[in-house]
């Protein structure tokens, strides 16, 4: 880095919003500088040791799919892989891992370490250079004054952080580093919406003080699978396990009994919390007739000999803290590492900005991760890996990638945070996807991969084997599809004792493999059949589209149905007090919201079908 350059993007924060958008930007050849508090904490995981799961490993595929840092660095990191929903249908099976801290870190930092184009620098940002209403670049807290055509602004729960333990508080970004005020107070100055959000963490706890002897081993998947589709598959360190135990009525009465000395409950806090991810106070608040609440006690590495007690995050007093730690089965000589705490922030209200994260009233500007009011790793590298692309397509004045809700959940991320804004923590979940059918872990590579060349996030061979896969995919199909299978083929049993029940007429064998007993491995192991497809990737495929046919295609024509108006732009200065037929109240959502498109006029809470055929009567009426 010298002082004097000017970049393409500058991003500032190396979280996971960070990492992603500065990876994205260089993977497109544009001159990029990851500035960031603290180099030794880039890829840093604030709070539990985990990636993916439900609605979060989906977003870890599409990452992936684009060619994004997240799903090869918990390969390289994970400690523990589970495939979450086994049983149920594709849709909803995800990926979760749990991560050994350090060698996460170590991972991301690797990665960004080989990546051209790319250079760290340690400052910390206190303000921006605005020109003429549009941003120009930052001015360091060492005085630089570092100039770019686009800036990607990533500091997650640090704008104005104050950490809580119970009437305890103090300004903090996180635990052990600092806070941005001087950046929070210029963003305040600035034409932007901003409010408070609060987070937590639980206490950490040291391994050597815990009796594992009466807890519930829970060992991961073997083999364990694979987020990236660049690993090898030789890349995961050793397996560990987690363990479960459980909160009790001792534990809620202590919590009970500490409640008016929680700063949440007092009224300290201000900032809303997550919903689906509790503090255990809110949990006994909220659920008062449960007797106990489960924890999982997750390693926090291989070396470590600190334990995370996933499920009871607190900002209780520390006495109470131990008090309750110590209440539960397995903890009675518990020794806490770290306390607890919580920690509140400015997040920037995410309806001022385009679908491609750019701000709506600063130009140049681009917001990613929690500053958006989501939370998590996964919500946050995706929105970097979007804003990157976008800082980069600034620049070059190309058009940004919005995907839209039926192409991925980042499509679904964006657009809820961009349409509808969020007053608490937004996580990702399978239910917030309607097209969730179409939006599979599975598939993310294929959905994504031809959007990821086209941004020239990917490099040929990478194309070419993906083009290769896919075309393994479609021919199999078509074998399927054409290969017919006579009952007198399949023996004298007409393939009773392998099929379960003798086939009764001819039928191909896609056809085949729609009976829900029938697996893609029966079939290839029927000798008449033609020589299978040996890729598990293309057998699971197969088996998909075989199962899920008449769904997908009702999906399609959803989709189809929808896209008639989705994409249907509305101008920037529609006056909606001239749109015959809306209520004031529809017009008022409207003209603050200020819809692109009319798709996203219709998910604007309030905005009825009937008020969106009314703007469309007027958008044709103008034609
Ligand atoms: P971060 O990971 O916070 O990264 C921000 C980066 O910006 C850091 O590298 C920081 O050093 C840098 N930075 C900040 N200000 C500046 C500046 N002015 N100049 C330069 N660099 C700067 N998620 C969950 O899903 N569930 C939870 O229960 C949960 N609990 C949490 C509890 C706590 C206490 C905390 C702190 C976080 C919790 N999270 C939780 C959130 C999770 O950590 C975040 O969602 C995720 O880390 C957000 O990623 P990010 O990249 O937006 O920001």
């Amino acid at each position: 880095m010298d002082s004097q350059s000017q970049y393409d993007v500058i991003v500032v924060g190396g979280g996971h919003a960070g990492t992603e958008a500065a990876h994205a930007a260089a993977r497109m050849g544009a001159h990029t500088l990851l500035l960031t508090q603290s180099l030794d904490t880039i890829g840093q995981m604030s709070c539990n040791p985990a990636i993916g799961g439900i609605g979060k490993g989906h977003l870890v595929r599409e990452i992936d799919a684009m060619g994004g840092v997240m799903g090869r660095a918990i390969d390289r990191a994970g400690i523990q892989f589970r495939v979450l929903n086994q049983r149920k249908g594709p849709a909803v099976r995800a990926t979760r891992a749990q991560a050994d801290r350090n060698l996460y870190r170590q991972a991301v930092r690797a990665i960004l370490d080989e990546q051209p184009h790319l250079s760290l620098f340690q400052d910390t940002v206190d303000d921006l250079i605005v020109e003429r209403g549009t941003v120009r670049g930052v001015v360091t807290g060492m005085g630089l004054a570092l100039r770019a055509t686009a800036v990607v602004l990533t500091v997650g729960t640090f704008l104005g952080g104050r950490i809580h333990i119970g009437d305890h508080n103090r300004r903090g970004g996180r635990a052990g580093d600092a806070p941005s005020i001087a950046l929070a107070e210029r963003l305040r100055a600035l034409p932007l919406r901003i409010d408070r959000l609060k987070t937590g963490t639980p206490p950490r706890i040291d391994t050597a003080s815990i009796d594992y002897r009466a807890l519930t081993e829970q060992p991961g998947d073997s083999p364990a699978p694979y987020f990236s589709r660049w690993s090898r598959g030789d890349e995961h360190p050793r397996s560990v396990s987690c363990h479960i135990t459980h909160t009790n009525p001792v534990t809620h009465e202590h919590i009970r009994k500490a409640l008016h000395r929680s700063p949440m409950y007092s009224g300290e806090i201000e900032g809303v919390g997550p919903r689906y991810c509790p503090s255990i106070e809110d949990k006994v608040v909220r659920f008062a007739d449960r007797d106990g609440h489960q924890i999982f006690l997750e390693p926090e590495g291989l070396d470590s000999r600190e334990v995370y007690p996933n499920g009871i995050s607190t900002s209780l007093p520390f006495d109470t803290q131990i008090a309750m730690v110590r209440s539960i089965d397995g903890l009675a000589g518990a020794r806490i590492t770290r306390p607890g705490y919580a920690i509140e922030y400015d997040y920037l209200d995410p309806r001022d900005l385009h679908p491609s994260l750019q701000s709506l009233h600063l130009p140049g500007l681009f917001l990613a991760g929690q500053i958006n009011g989501t939370t998590g790793y996964e919500e946050a590298g995706a929105q970097g890996l979007l804003a990157g692309i976008n800082a980069v397509a600034h620049g070059r004045e190309m058009a940004p990638w919005v995907p839209a809700r039926h192409e991925a959940y980042l499509g679904v991320l964006v657009d809820d945070l961009t349409t509808r804004g969020t007053s608490e923590p937004y996580r990702m979940f399978t239910s917030r996807a309607e097209y969730r059918l179409q939006l599979r872990e599975d598939n993310a590579d294929l959905r994504l991969m031809p959007v990821a060349r086209d941004y020239g996030l990917i490099d040929e061979g990478d194309w070419q084997a993906f083009c290769a896969y896919r075309d393994a995919i479609d021919r199999e199909r078509r074998r399927l599809e054409q290969t017919i299978i006579r009952p007198a083929d399949l023996g004298d049993d007409h393939g009773a004792t392998r099929l379960g029940k003798p086939l009764r007429r001819e039928q191909s064998l896609m056809a085949l493999l729609r009976r829900p007993e029938i697996s893609y491995d029966d079939l290839a192991a029927l000798s008449a059949v033609g020589e299978a497809a040996a890729d598990p990737r293309v057998r699971e495929q197969v088996t998909i589209a075989a199962r899920y046919e008449g769904y997908l295609q009702r999906q399609a024509a959803q989709v189809e149905k929808q896209s008639r108006y989705e994409d249907r732009a509305l101008p920037a200065d529609l006056d909606y007090t001239r749109v015959a037929g809306l209520s004031r109240e529809v017009q008022e959502k409207l003209t603050h919201h200020r819809p692109a498109t009319l798709g996203q006029a219709a998910r604007i809470p309030g905005v009825t079908p009937a008020a969106v055929s009314l703007l469309l009567v007027h958008l044709q009426r103008g034609e």
